[in-house]
């Protein structure tokens, strides 16, 4: 498809291709109840896999109905539609999801939009940050390291964290073709604090530039850049 459209660029059209056909009003109805049951899911992964073997995994993991459907729609393209809108939800609410180590990203349903034209650059993850002083172990504190790293969605500050060495979880919405974050540097009062990172279900990335996906030029750091191996193995 995106071949074509790039072809379409090149053409001259003519008088007849480029007439607009106004759509005056649509049935956003059957969108909308459609809507309600549907995600569109991109599988981030170098192969193609079938949609019966993801159908399959997910199914385990996600415990759904399992008369739910996956419609291909390109290369690890999928969208599914779900049995009613508790699954739907309860599947969204838990993200991000992986199948084997490979990223797959869900968004809902957009009815104006092909699917292969979504963005499916960004996912929510739950990061830990460790090694927070207590009189950081605040929502407002969580907020605010958070947005140095992408969208704020939630701050969970129950899970042990309003004790000593424990945790602050936050909900970020990541940029995929960003090096993941391994921590932040914090000032408080004049003294300074490393911040680590931890991201519970993270998966696969480049050792090398720390990006979960590529953009379209590959590894920006392929060569290592002589610093090794940045991201772990
Ligand atoms: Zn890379």
């Amino acid at each position: 498809m995106e071949d074509l459209e790039m072809q379409w660029d090149q053409f001259s059209l003519t008088e007849e291709e480029n007439s607009v056909i106004e759509i005056g009003s649509v049935d956003l109805s059957e969108v909308t109840k459609k809507g309600e049951l549907c995600v569109v899911c991109k599988l981030w992964s170098d192969r193609r896999v079938g949609k019966d073997i993801v159908r399959a995994t997910m199914a385990k993991i996600w415990r759904v109905d399992r008369s739910f459907t996956f419609q291909e729609v390109s290369t690890n393209l999928f969208v599914i539609t779900f049995v009613c809108k508790e699954d739907k939800n309860r599947v969204l609410e838990g993200r991000p999801w992986l199948f084997g180590n490979c990223l797959l990203v869900l968004k809902p349903l957009d009815g104006f939009i092909h699917p292969m034209k979504m963005n499916f650059d960004s996912e929510c993850f739950w990061i830990q940050m460790h090694n927070l002083p207590f009189v950081c172990m605040k929502s407002e504190i969580g907020k605010k390291i958070g947005e140095s790293i992408g969208r704020v969605q939630e701050v969970d500050v129950r899970e042990g964290g309003s004790e000593w060495g424990g945790v602050l979880r936050v909900k970020v919405e990541l940029n995929l073709k960003k090096a993941v974050a391994r921590g932040r540097t914090m000032d408080v009062l004049g003294k300074k604090h490393l911040i680590s990172l931890k991201y519970e279900k993270l998966p696969r990335l480049c050792f090398d530039c720390g990006m979960i996906v590529h953009g379209g030029k590959g590894c920006s750091n392929s060569n290592g850049n002589g610093s090794g191996k940045q991201y772990g193995t």
